[in-house]
């Protein structure tokens, strides 16, 4: 939950609501308990008290089942909101346990009932801090009233050992939520990354891109995309365990040239883009053509040169998908004029086609 130093993240919703439904449940078994153990002892005395005790309950209950929970939740409240919940019960349970006979009676075992529901909701700090309130309610009743020292003595001892319990509990919760989470994260990052490169796949190249866009505000933004030429040939005479070296090295190479907030991916087969934002095109070709250089010099398995097609937002494109598809067409161009170069996307409405040296006639 937001904002709480000892859990993780941010838990899914479910998580929470299901810790809820679990409060409601408990709450609702003290409640009925204790309204038992009232008709069952007919002549209780102070059964009128133990009534309205057990009323108040209800009230809490039932507010805390309107609670508007999903929204606590998405506001990162919901443990906030369910310790309020459990430090509202405790006293409550605690006079009610004292009124009905102290150690002896079946009601005082109820308490604990909230401090099983803190170790299986609550992080370590916050079951101690139930667990604290459940065995402070209990010493004051005992100090208040004339309760004979050893159920004290006993009572508290219990709710002591149950709290130690909750916490331990607790403890191996929170480390098994945070593997899990930590486990999750890991897949969903390996599920966004080309396995072979290390690059971002097509998958994390469209979720950063909209983002990389719009949090550039309205500066440009350039598109390389770098195509290996003739690799096909490169599988087909060192066979296809050597192009691999050469895809990693190419992509080991591209990462080297990006910067921290640039986007290096490998959209499939032999082809890698290259996401600069806050780029103006002259600097954009600059590295382009340190890149093209760089791998044609690399010292691979087998020596390889690149084609790159360039294309800027919002000089050369009026949005991402233009974006996209003016560099796709400027390495086409890069292709056709004969490999190993550098070519910008022509501006919108000026017709394809570049000569030799890569310019457009
Ligand atoms: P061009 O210069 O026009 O780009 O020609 P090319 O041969 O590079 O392009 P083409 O699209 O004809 O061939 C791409 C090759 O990339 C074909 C495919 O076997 C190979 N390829 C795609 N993915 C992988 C991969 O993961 N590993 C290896 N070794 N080869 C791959
Ligand atoms: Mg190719
Ligand atoms: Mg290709």
């Amino acid at each position: 939950m937001r904002g709480h130093p000892e859990s993780p993240g941010s838990r899914p919703v479910a998580f929470w609501l299901q810790h809820v439904r679990l409060g409601l449940g408990m709450s609702a078994t003290v409640i009925v308990m204790i309204a038992v153990n009232l008709l069952l002892s007919s002549d209780h005395p102070h059964a009128r008290v133990l009534w309205i005790s057990n009323g108040a309950a209800v009230v809490v209950t039932v507010i805390a089942w309107r609670l508007p929970w999903r929204r606590l939740i998405e506001r990162g409240l919901a443990l906030p909101a369910l310790l309020g919940w459990s430090l509202s019960l405790i006293p409550l349970i605690v006079v009610l346990a004292h009124l009905d006979g102290g150690a002896s009676s079946p009601m005082a075992h109820v308490i604990l009932l909230p401090l099983v529901f803190a170790a299986m909701a609550y992080p370590v700090r916050a079951t101690i801090l139930v667990g604290a309130a459940a065995v402070t309610g209990q010493l004051a009743i005992a100090a208040l009233s004339e309760m004979p020292a050893g159920d004290a003595g006993l009572q508290v001892t219990v709710l002591a050992l149950v709290t130690v319990m909750g916490a331990r509990i607790a403890h191996t919760h929170e480390r098994t939520l945070r593997e899990s989470e930590a486990l999750a994260a890991r897949l969903g990052e390996l599920a966004r990354v080309d396995g072979l490169t290390g690059c971002l796949n097509h998958r994390g190249f469209h979720e950063r891109l909209e983002a990389a866009v719009t949090g550039n505000g309205p500066g440009p933004v350039s598109l390389l995309q770098v195509d290996i030429d003739h690799f096909k040939a490169v599988n087909d005479t060192h066979g296809h365990p050597c192009g691999d070296e050469v895809l990693e090295a190419v992509g080991a190479l591209l990462r080297a040239h990006a910067r921290r907030d640039d986007i290096v991916a490998r959209m499939g087969g032999e082809e890698f883009f290259l996401l600069l934002p806050a780029t103006d095109l002259p600097t954009a070709t600059r590295v382009a053509e340190r890149l093209r250089v760089a791998i044609a010099t690399a010292p691979l398995p087998v020596s390889v040169t690149v084609s790159v097609g360039i294309s800027v937002l919002p000089d050369l494109a009026g949005s991402v998908d233009e974006l996209i598809e003016s560099a796709d067409r400027a390495l086409y161009d890069a292709k056709r004029a004969g490999r190993d170069r550098v070519v910008v996307a022509a501006p919108p409405g000026v017709r394809t086609g570049v000569d030799d040296a890569g310019r457009r006639p």
